[in-house]
């Protein structure tokens, strides 16, 4: 036997057959013998030990009980009906009920036996109670038998599963039958200085255990082994993509700082660099000297000073001779930047040119023509300067910020303008938390800007319910009277969503009527609007002719009028956290002490209310995404659908934060022992490895 016997289809398991294998596949997709033993039991059942029924209670999962029955009764008429009977043991008193077979069943009651009783406990009148119990007659022998039972698994199953029998039950016989026939066949696939290292169970052991555990301790430990070979292979591919991206891709080599770099942090920078940034920086400067394409995500929150960081590794690009430029996802942010970077450079120092859709032909062609003589040295611009006309003499660095807009292809298709592929930083102000960022973006290196520039004070974040509308009123009134401007968004999560949209109409009346003309000036921007009447709704924000901006969510990421000290949020329940977050980030970026009022319903789920406690408790963008990511679990985190961390089944990236990290330190000692896994106790690995490289999304840049 070999490993490819697990590779036989279901059909020819002992018990299957042609009809069950057709349901098999369609419900739950186990088309092998090895797609049934990694369908595990989503959980046990602990047949380990007996209750007393003074100690059963709702909150414990299913339980045994040995007690005597003391009588039986049936009560109610037609679907109140019931069964219902009445056990002790020497500790208390126990209620049974059953809505089916009702008759079947009474007839095999009889009053005076003990009987071993199995299931779920629940209450009734603050009284232990089980409906649906299993039951046996209680024998000495019959005790010791179910006594080692042990833990039985549980599996998922489908309505249509059980037309076939497959019930968890059947499913179990199944699995049963597998393993007692081909567990040999379960190969290894973790070298033994590895599995001796981790403290490992071999993997048959480990399948083994994790369907029939002989104790609890086992399953553990047969859970652990699963996920660490999961999260092993999966970071193995990945760290795998990036060194074959190394080994492919030269990288320019900036290996001097220069006239621009010294004359700017000499006389330019306009404040002392956080210590952070001088982390990143250092970062940078490391991975740009070496000879190698850099490709780094630099996370930071909303206002930690990404941009300068930015701005700084493209001065020593040009010291070294490059040219460099910024892609932002929209125009607004493009010209936002473009202000922003002029702005500390100044005009004498080097040239800045910002190219979007709406650059005019003329300037358009002299932005070209500067580029391809290589007089350009920094562009700033949308999407528009990856365009195929455009063309560098010799790019040497990208940035990209807010990255999420921008796709696989668009970021390769920079890749392409050069032999040698210009160095990238990846900027983004939406945290991922650090184990997602691993398996994410597992082929990138992460640098991270976790502290904000000094005197920065924090956003203050308050709850409002709808009945305390106005007092909210009156805080806008009043900041407006400071000078303040407000931003007031509404959730509209699909344009077509008419109930949304209804909203933001309501809410837009409710605002005019409370801020009227000609005091009071509101922006209006939402999804319905064109192009440029949204642009043009922003600008006279912008300018500060506005005070109140009420927009749906379409506010873009990153958006910076430092006047803006308010930011509320309607319905703000129904936001996620991150985009809570983000939100939020639009105010705070002045010298005044900024707001975030969260608008919302008066009563809230259990998961919003834990989203508006958390806003309200923490500015910390990675504090908020470990929440979101435990909310709403990894799956449901943008971007991670096409990752491959959908194919971990047992391991978990919220719980096994540090097991990831301790894998993926081993794996690049690994790598960097034998890149190509060609050591023969590698030899394993390489194997399993060939066998499972499909399709990440990341193989792409390489
Ligand atoms: P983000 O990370 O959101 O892109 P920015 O780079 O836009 O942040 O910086 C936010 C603001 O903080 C800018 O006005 C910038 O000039 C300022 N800033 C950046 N770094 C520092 C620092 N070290 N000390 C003081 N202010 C800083
Ligand atoms: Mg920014």
């Amino acid at each position: 036997m070999n490993g490819h016997t697990l590779q036989t289809p279901i059909e020819y398991l002992k018990g299957v057959g042609a009809a069950r294998a057709e349901v098999l596949k369609k419900e739950l997709g186990i088309h092998f013998f090895d797609d049934l033993l990694r369908h595990y039991p989503f959980r046990h059942i602990d047949r380990t030990r007996f209750y007393k029924i003074r100690e059963v209670n709702d909150e414990l999962p299913y339980v045994q009980v040995i007690a005597r029955l003391i009588n039986k009764e049936i009560l109610g008429e037609k679907h109140t009906k019931r069964l219902v009977a009445n056990v002790r043991d020497d500790t208390g008193l126990m209620e049974l009920v059953w809505f089916q077979g009702i008759k079947w069943i009474e007839k095999t009651l009889v009053p005076g036996k003990a009987y071993v009783l199995f299931g779920k406990p629940g209450s009734f009148n603050g009284r232990a109670q089980m409906s649906h119990p299993e039951m046996d007659l209680y024998t000495p022998e019959a005790a010791k038998r179910k006594g080692n039972l042990t833990l039985q698994p549980v599996y998922s199953s489908t309505e249509k599963l059980k037309q076939f029998q497959l019930d968890s039950k059947g499913l179990q016989k199944l699995v049963a039958a597998l393993l007692e026939q081909y567990g040999n066949s379960i190969t290894e696939n973790l070298p033994l200085y590895i599995l001796n290292r981790f403290k490992l169970m071999s993997r048959a052991e480990a399948y083994r255990q994790i369907h029939f555990p002989d104790d609890a301790i086992k399953l553990a430990e047969a859970q652990h082994r699963l996920k660490f070979e999961e999260l092993f292979f999966l970071q193995l591919k990945l760290l795998r993509t990036k060194l074959l991206r190394v080994q492919k891709f030269k990288g320019n080599v900036f290996d001097k700082i220069g006239h621009y770099f010294n004359e700017f942090y000499e006389y330019k920078l306009p404040f002392e660099l956080t210590g952070a940034q001088k982390r990143v920086l250092k970062e940078i400067r490391q991975d740009t000297q070496r000879g190698v394409q850099m490709n780094r995500l630099l996370q930071g929150d909303v206002g930690s000073g990404k941009t300068i960081v930015a701005l700084m590794s493209m001065l020593i690009a040009i010291d070294n001779g490059f040219q460099t430029c910024i892609m932002a996802p929209t125009e607004i942010l493009a010209s936002q930047h473009y202000q922003t970077i002029k702005g500390v450079i100044g005009d004498d120092f080097l040239e800045v040119a910002l190219l979007t859709g709406s650059t005019p032909q003329r300037q358009r062609r002299l932005i070209h023509e500067k580029l391809e003589n290589g007089e350009l040295k920094i562009l700033i611009g949308t999407h528009a300067l990856i365009e195929d006309k455009v063309q560098y003499q010799n790019l040497g660095m990208v940035v990209i910020d807010e990255q999420h807009r921008f796709g696989v292809e668009q970021r390769a298709k920079l890749w392409r303008k050069n032999t040698i592929p210009p160095h990238v930083l990846v900027m983004t102000a939406t945290p991922i938390p650090r184990t997602l960022a691993m398996t994410l973006y597992g082929d990138l290196d992460v640098s991270v800007i976790d502290e904000l520039p000094a005197g920065r004070k924090p956003i203050e974040t308050l709850h409002f319910y709808e009945s305390q509308r106005l007092r909210m009123f009156g805080f806008m009134k009043q900041e407006i009277a400071k000078g303040r401007q407000i931003y007031v968004v509404y959730p509209l999560i699909k344009e077509s969503e008419k109930l949304d949209l209804k909203n933001l109409e309501d809410g837009i009346e409710i605002m005019r009527r409370e801020f009227p003309l000609p005091q009071y000036h509101i922006s209006i921007v939402h999804g319905k609007l064109k192009a440029a009447e949204k642009e043009a709704e922003m600008q006279r924000f912008v300018k500060g002719d506005t005070q109140i901006m009420v927009a749906t969510t379409v506010i873009e990421v990153g958006v910076n009028v430092p006047n803006a000290s308010v930011m509320i949020i309607e319905n703000a329940e129904r936001f996620g956290l991150s985009q809570l977050h983000q939100l939020r980030g639009r105010v705070g970026r002045g010298a005044e002490q900024s707001y975030c009022l969260l608008m919302s319903k008066d009563k809230l789920s259990p998961d919003g209310r834990v989203r508006l406690n958390t806003m309200v408790k923490t500015n910390n963008g990675f504090e908020i995404s470990e929440t979101d990511l435990k909310l709403r679990g990894p799956g449901n985190i943008e971007g991670t659908q096409q990752s491959g961390i959908m194919d971990l089944k047992v391991a978990d990236l919220v719980t096994d934060q540090e097991l990831l990290t301790q894998i993926r330190n081993f794996v690049e000692v690994v790598f960097s022992k034998d890149p190509q896994l060609a050591a023969p106790e590698n030899e394993l690995l390489r194997v399993a490895f060939q066998s499972k490289t499909n399709g990440l999304s990341w193989d792409k840049i390489s």
